[in-house]
């Protein structure tokens, strides 16, 4: 199951950003200006900055998740985002022979196809196993005959046989990761992975982290989401034509 949690972030965030923002415009230090702002100016700053779309002041203020229960497809797709930091279980060093996958909704509510599914994660586990303990013994003898002692030979065949069995794992297959963003790397995410456009499961994980940033930073973040939110739809012919409905999700959000 989907788990997002903002498990850390820059303290006072939005008065981190306006005070950031005000400096350009001032002669006083930053750590003065820092200290001399009051919630109501800090408000009202940010207002100021988000209508002119000077974005860089919003860089300064990082947030790190911690995500698990969702596919490495996922893993795939959300580390194009190169503006960011990730920590991902590996699977050269974490056996998967007990893997959790991920099913998607369309298959889990047709029965014919979860069970062609169900079947083909079995599978997809018997076989890792099947060459996981091939490739142990032949390693495990190999490192043996080159002098090693009986547990670190163990210890190093074991990590040589799941780097090359992991080769039949799914897609499906469950991960987990550290996320780091910035504030204007995640504004990009949001109206990226927000969109109807995006493939369902990023969009569920974007919608969950857009939740929890909201919740330590809600003026910088008020009008995130997809572009159809604040400033109208990109898409063209591609558009869902859900802009209404959209704008009142990510409102009520
Ligand atoms: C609906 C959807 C469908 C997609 N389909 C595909 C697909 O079929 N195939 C595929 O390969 N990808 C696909 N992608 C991935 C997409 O092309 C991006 O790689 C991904 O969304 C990351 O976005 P980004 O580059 O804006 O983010 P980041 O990498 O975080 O970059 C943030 C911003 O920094 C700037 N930037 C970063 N690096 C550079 C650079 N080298 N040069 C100039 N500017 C830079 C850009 O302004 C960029 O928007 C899809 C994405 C979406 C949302």
């Amino acid at each position: 199951m989907l788990k997002v949690k903002l498990i850390e972030h820059t303290p006072n965030p939005e008065k981190l950003v306006a005070a950031a923002a005000r400096l350009c415009y001032s002669q006083d230090d930053l750590d003065e200006i820092f200290s001399d702002l009051s919630d109501e100016n800090t408000q009202k700053f940010l207002e100021m900055l988000i209508s002119m779309g000077h974005e860089s002041p919003i860089e300064h203020i990082s947030f790190t998740f911690a995500i698990s229960g969702v596919s490495r497809s996922l893993l795939a797709q959300i580390t194009r985002h190169r503006i960011a930091s990730f920590s991902v279980r590996s699977q050269r060093y974490v056996s998967e022979d007990n893997f959790e996958y991920i099913t998607p909704p369309e298959i889990e509510a047709d029965k014919e196809a979860l069970e062609i599914f169900k079947a083909s994660m079995d599978k997809s586990l018997q076989d890792y196993k099947k060459l996981s303990d091939i490739l142990y013994k032949k390693h495990y003898e190999k490192y043996l005959s080159d002098g090693f002692s009986e547990k670190e030979a163990s210890m190093k065949a074991e990590k040589k046989a799941i780097e090359d069995a992991r080769y039949v794992l799914p897609n499906a297959c469950e991960t987990k990761m550290a996320l780091t963003m910035n504030a204007r790397s995640l504004l990009n995410f949001f109206k990226l992975r927000c969109c109807m456009r995006a493939q369902w499961e990023i969009r569920a994980l974007a919608i969950e982290m857009l939740k929890e940033v909201k919740k330590v930073a809600p003026t910088i973040f008020k009008f995130a989401g997809p572009s159809c939110v604040h400033t109208g739809c990109r898409e063209g012919k591609m558009s869902c034509g859900l802009a209404k409905e959209m704008k009142e999700f990510y409102n009520n959000l």
